[in-house]
């Protein structure tokens, strides 16, 4: 069982010490209990989160201990009840090759799942969180404008297919033409703005005419500060990740602009509402799965995928996602 232990918290970006590749016995279930083979690691921002002892919601990995991880897995043996021998799950296998399971928050996809590492992204935790904090956050009503950072990533993406699905006027920012170009062109978004270019904070001024009823928030940092002058009176914003803020090691240089944000929250009558995809909107998963694999098969909603071959590839795929590499949703397959 080959899999990667936390070596050390990363100061800044993870690099090639954060990760060590370590090999042992192929775990025995026991009684209760199910043996996973991971096909597919999912590569997901928040694992970032996981390798700091900074405060969070969710408990950091140990050092030592193996990486956590969203996988689609295929059942080896099974003792609980529910899973048979060739059934392909959803799991919370890890980064390794094998993992053992008793079943808890384990999804059951049967003997042959279409795509079955769609599991990971558009039909699952990234799906769920682009549906669940745009309907349920969001509030969207007909006509209104959503904007939406991290347009080109598994979450932006779907959000902002969902907003035009709901008849939004849907405004995209990402990074660079070729991601901009993909945003509007294959998932249909009004506009993408890319916020990498000059004069950025105009071209989004432009792009919204009636101001933002709804900003979904990814990224934070420099996007948030071009958004914020353009959120019209009862704007929503659902606060999902801030990974421009991830690998930061200290607050931001400039002018301290915390009163300007809550005299602005004040005045607009805003609301703004984090959340956490399971613990929030869990109980929403079947009402989730039925709608979006109804888009997903009538094709009104796309999905792109960038497929890592081999867990050795995994650590650096990593670093890259944090870095604006990836362009759709990163997923490891981990066996032949
Ligand atoms: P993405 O694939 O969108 O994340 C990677 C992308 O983030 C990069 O390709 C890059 O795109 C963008 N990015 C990186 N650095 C910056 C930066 N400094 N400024 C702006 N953009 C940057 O990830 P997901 O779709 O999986 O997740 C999107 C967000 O949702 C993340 O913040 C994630 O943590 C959060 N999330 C939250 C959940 C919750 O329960 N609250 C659940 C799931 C995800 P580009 O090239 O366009 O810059």
């Amino acid at each position: 069982n080959r899999m990667y232990v936390l070596a050390e918290r990363p100061k800044g970006a993870p690099d090639g010490k954060t990760l060590r590749l370590e090999t042992a016995e192929v775990p025995s279930p026991g009684p209760g209990q199910m043996l996973l083979r991971n096909e597919y690691l999912s590569l997901d921002p928040y694992m970032r989160g996981r390798m700091s002892d900074a405060p969070s919601y969710a408990a950091p990995v140990e050092i030592g201990g193996v990486m956590v991880g969203g996988t689609v897995a295929q059942v080896m043996s099974s003792d609980v009840a529910g899973f048979e021998t060739d059934d392909w799950v959803v799991a919370f296998g890890g980064w390794q090759d094998y993992a053992l399971s008793d079943g808890t928050g384990v999804i059951n996809m049967g003997k042959s799942p279409d795509n079955p590492s769609w599991a990971l992204g558009v039909l699952g935790m990234p799906g769920l969180t682009a549906w669940a904090g745009l309907t349920q956050i969001g509030q969207p009503k007909e006509g209104e404008t959503l904007v939406v950072a991290g347009a080109s990533g598994p979450v932006g993406a779907t959000v902002g297919q969902i907003g035009k699905i709901l008849g939004l006027r849907v405004v995209g920012i990402a990074g660079g033409a070729e991601k901009c170009r993909h945003v509007v062109d294959t998932l249909g978004f009004d506009e993408c703005i890319d916020y990498k270019a000059d004069k950025f904070p105009k071209a989004l001024e432009a792009a919204v005419p009636d101001g933002i009823d709804i900003y979904f928030e990814n990224v934070g940092g420099a996007v948030f500060d071009a958004v914020m002058p353009l959120l019209n009176t009862s704007a929503r914003i659902p606060v999902c990740g801030l990974i421009s803020q991830y690998n930061a090691t200290s607050l931001p240089d400039g002018p301290d602009r915390m009163n300007l944000l809550l005299g602005t929250i004040l005045r607009k009558r805003m609301t703004m509402r984090g959340f956490i995809v399971f613990d929030d909107f869990g109980h929403l998963y079947p009402e989730f799965a039925k709608q979006m694999s109804d888009w997903v098969t009538k094709g009104k909603i796309k999905y792109r995928e960038e497929m890592i071959e081999g867990l050795e590839h995994a650590p650096a795929a990593f670093v890259g996602l944090l870095d604006g590499e990836a362009f759709g949703k990163r997923v490891v397959k981990l066996s032949d």
